[in-house]
């Protein structure tokens, strides 16, 4: 099925691109975008146009590479080093707009590009990477590169490249890389297989069916409505509740009927364990096993040190020294909070023992009485232009840096918003693009991106081009767009990562920027600290209508509701982080049962009961089909940091200490990708990052 699909699409590509000839130079990406600042020219860009760009885009690409593997003078650093670094512009170009606006404003016919142009892509970056003419070149100038004088930041480049090729099979005889390259298929396969599982399992398998409205019993009338959708959707009579995170939670939250908070959660955590057609069990001990093999494979006692060896942490063992020192402080915390909720459910009478069913329940009883924080008040005080206004204000006290709103560059949508971002003394940084409301074809979430990265050509630096994509509650025909406190954090979040990719500094596309996956959220995680903080609320969140500051008991409201259930959160998500690790520290094969494995992993670790971990091995997508295969734990080591960077500020008697932020934007932003992520990191600190300001910040100590 597969290579049919292929075929055809190789047949429909040739006639497209047969029938354009003519007109090429017709098409946008194949020109230089006659725009301000070279953004894409949205306005031009065609559907039709993509698929042509990305066959010249590999076309030029494998003429680069053949150029490199032909070149008859000796391997250098710019012959073949720099030379690789340049390759592929084309490719480089239409692949950024066509991802993005796939993920941000698709359509039929864009995920029809994207599946047809996938399996061409991915062949075409293994002839690349499994081209031993090229690696042999690579490899030379590596084995020279103490002789040749290079700076450290060629020195740099260079062995990451030598690594990359490397740690996809390079080195191996010719009979260990066609075992490779069948351990990768079959691994793509079954992560494949566990996903669609996990689909069925979430999407089709179970539904809380419910026809006696008895059974809606504390439920709020927009849950109660949205369970009534759900069921008029699904073509049933009654309300349905699913197990997709925004049906379930909030049915857990209220359900007064304990048995069906109990059915609906064991609906959840059994998926891919119910001995059916969608069962992972198999699918999931096959992958451990097969990974462990990759790993032997390639020189590696395990997958996790194959993989923690390209991150901060480096090694397995500093991964769980620094899980375990959180979750000392954590298991007691949630053993408190287990008892706050035992007492609560005698004081009703419950007569039974809390249970992990009951857990969202009474957490919600708690938070109404000490924490409570409503949504509808806050609302007016974070109008969308407030808070966007408040993080440029933020970003100028630290940086120095303007943003000028601008109103000449074209957009995807009339909806996106475009700013110049420039240096106190005028130069230009880059440009940023803000796309905030739901619509039909953008995906969930909020992420940030790039058009364009950052790098250094001929003494002249490329501007970047970064974008945030939200999906915010939207104005109304009376009011502004209103955010909520969630809203408000991923705004700051987001525009975190953006600062990083306006502000990075580098010579070559490899290393700019790049930085380990346990360093990747340092940069927007650490701009929520400022979002939040008192003084710089007093100085962003005023009241849409009448301009009044946020009052003080809102402001302590919000700084106390970080402490709300803390010791759950931080146990259930280090279960998982152990599991995970656990699992992928396998050094031959799976001795038991994977059922049997996650219980040892978990009563070795002492977990309470009332509490699964946040992902159980049969539905944990992040490491079976999401790469964060060893490396769940890369959130909660970037909240170390961050929490540990704010810390410095606020240390220093200064939020917007220029003297660190300088340093932060230099070391942790600027130059991310200069060197390992903990180096980068103690030039900025002076220090290696503490636990310490993460257990204050979620009340664990
Ligand atoms: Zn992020």
């Amino acid at each position: 099925m597969k290579n049919i699909t292929v075929i055809f699409a190789i047949a429909c590509l040739i006639l497209i691109s047969g029938c354009k000839k003519n007109n090429m130079n017709e098409n946008p990406f194949l020109v230089a975008y006659q725009t301000p600042f070279g953004v894409p020219p949205f306005d031009k860009i065609d559907t039709t146009d993509y698929m042509p760009a990305f066959i010249e885009g590999m076309k030029q690409e494998k003429e680069d590479i053949d150029r490199i593997v032909n070149n008859t003078e000796a391997p250098d650093f710019e012959n073949t080093i720099y030379a690789f670094d340049r390759k592929g512009n084309l490719l480089k170009n239409v692949s950024k707009v066509f991802d993005n606006l796939n993920s941000a404003n698709t359509n039929d016919q864009m995920q029809a590009i994207a599946r047809n142009v996938s399996p061409l892509l991915s062949k075409h970056r293994d002839d690349i990477y499994l081209n031993e003419k090229l690696f042999a070149r690579i490899k030379a100038v590596y084995e020279k590169r103490s002789e040749m004088k290079l700076d450290s930041q060629q020195l740099r480049v260079t062995e990451k490249f030598y690594n990359d090729f490397v740690r996809r099979g390079a080195n191996l005889d010719p009979a260990h890389k066609d075992q490779l390259r069948e351990l990768n298929a079959e691994l793509s396969l079954l992560s494949l297989e566990f996903g669609e599982n996990l689909l069925a399992e979430t999407n089709k398998n179970f539904k809380l069916v419910i026809e006696d409205s008895a059974d809606l019993d504390g439920l709020p009338q927009s849950v109660i409505d949205a369970g009534a959708e759900a069921a008029a959707n699904a073509g049933i009579k009654g309300w349905v509740y699913t197990l997709s995170k925004p049906s379930m939670i909030p049915f857990m939250q209220y359900a007064k009927k304990r048995n069906l908070r109990e059915k609906i959660y064991r609906g959840y955590f059994m998926r891919g364990n119910n001995g059916n057609a969608n069962d992972n069990n198999e699918i999931v001990a096959k992958i451990v096993n097969l990974r462990a093999k990759k790993a032997r494979l390639l020189g590696y006692q395990s997958y996790a040190d194959y993989v923690i060896e390209e991150n901060m942490a480096k090694t397995p063992a500093n991964v769980y020294d620094f899980l375990r020192k959180l979750w000392k402080p954590a298991l007691p915390m949630s053993v408190k909070e287990v008892a706050a909720m035992q007492k609560i459910i005698d004081r009703e009478g419950g007569q039974f023992k809390l249970q992990p069913w009951d857990w969202w329940y009474y957490a919600e009883i708690v938070r109404k009485e000490k924490y409570d924080l409503d949504d509808a008040e806050l609302r007016p005080y974070f109008s969308l232009d407030r808070v966007r206004n408040g993080m440029f204000m933020v970003a100028g006290k630290l940086y120095g840096i303007t943003f000028t709103k601008r109103y000449d560059l074209p957009v995807y949508e009339k909806e996106v918003e475009t700013y110049e971002v420039k240096e106190a003394d005028g130069t230009s940084l880059g440009i940023l693009y803000l796309d905030y409301f739901p619509r039909d074809g953008k995906g969930a979430g909020a992420w940030c991106t790039d058009f364009r990265s950052a790098v250094w050509e001929k003494g002249k630096r490329i501007d970047p081009i970064a974008s945030i994509v939200c999906n915010f509650t939207k104005p109304t025909a009376n009011t502004p767009a209103l955010l909520n406190w969630d809203e408000v954090t991923t705004l700051f979040h987001e525009f975190g990562h953006g600062l990083h990719a306006l502000f990075t500094q580098g010579n070559y596309y490899r290393t700019a920027g790049d930085v380990p996956n346990d360093f990747v959220e340092l940069p927007s995680q650490v701009m929520e600290n400022w979002a939040g903080d008192p003084d710089v609320l007093r100085a962003y969140a005023k009241h849409y209508k009448t301009g009044e500051p946020i009052p003080e008991t809102l402001i302590a409201k919000i700084q106390k509701s970080g402490l709300f259930n803390q010791g759950f959160e931080t146990v259930e998500y280090i279960a998982a982080s152990i599991l995970d690790m656990d699992i992928h520290s396998v050094r031959d094969s799976l001795q038991i049962s994977v059922g049997g494995f996650e219980k040892q992993s978990m009563d070795k670790i002492g977990l309470i009961e009332e509490i699964l971990p946040r992902y159980r091995s049969t539905y944990f997508s992040h490491i079976f089909d999401g790469g964060y295969a060893a490396g769940y734990y890369v959130y909660i080591w970037a909240a170390v940091l961050d929490a540990d960077a704010f810390s410095a500020f606020k240390e220093s008697g200064n939020i917007y200490n220029p003297e660190l932020a300088a340093r932060f934007r230099k070391y942790c932003l600027a130059e991310s990708g200069n060197n390992d992520g903990m180096i980068q990191y103690q030039k900025f600190r002076g220090k290696e990052p503490s636990v310490e300001p993460l257990l204050i910040r979620r009340g664990l100590k």
